[in-house]
């Protein structure tokens, strides 16, 4: 259960909650995010069992997470995956090329994370099965950022 204040301690004070289906993995994210993007890569589409992943990124320190809910899986040499001990709900990204900060996949907020998806990563990996006409920007990985560390 979220029982930690994270509120107001940086940022814009406003915060978001996001959950596995059966609830037993939380998050609380303070906002705003660093950035939010839609992931077409096949690493993302093999453990999701999706299309693409839309993904945003929250420094460490911003959130809240009861970890004791997460098992982390080992998805390459530098990164690790993230889903719920009980219902298996993937929703959770680390890597050593971003050290700084966690990905949470979108689609388990339940709380708006206050701004849209702004560009396609990993584009030239994605699926010919879903028609797309992005207006956003699509890259070939995902670009440097300020993670505001
Ligand atoms: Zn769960
Ligand atoms: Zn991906």
């Amino acid at each position: 259960m979220i029982d930690q204040d994270v509120s107001g301690t940086r940022g814009s004070g406003k915060t978001a909650m996001g959950q596995c289906y059966c609830g037993a993995l939380q998050i609380r994210v303070m906002l705003p995010v660093s950035w939010v993007a839609h992931c077409h890569c096949s690493q993302c589409r093999h453990y999701h069992g999706a299309a693409f992943v839309s993904w945003f990124g929250v420094r460490h320190g911003s959130y809240w997470l009861n970890e004791s809910a997460v098992v982390w899986f080992r998805s390459s040499d530098n990164a690790e995956r993230g889903r719920c001990r009980d219902c298996g709900t993937p929703m959770l990204f680390r890597s050593q090329r971003w050290p700084d900060e966690l990905h949470v996949a979108l689609a388990v907020m339940r709380e708006s994370v206050g701004r849209q998806p702004d560009m396609h990563v990993y584009y030239d990996d994605r699926v010919e099965w879903v028609p797309l006409q992005p207006t956003e920007p699509c890259h070939a990985a995902l670009p440097a950022h300020d993670t505001g560390a």
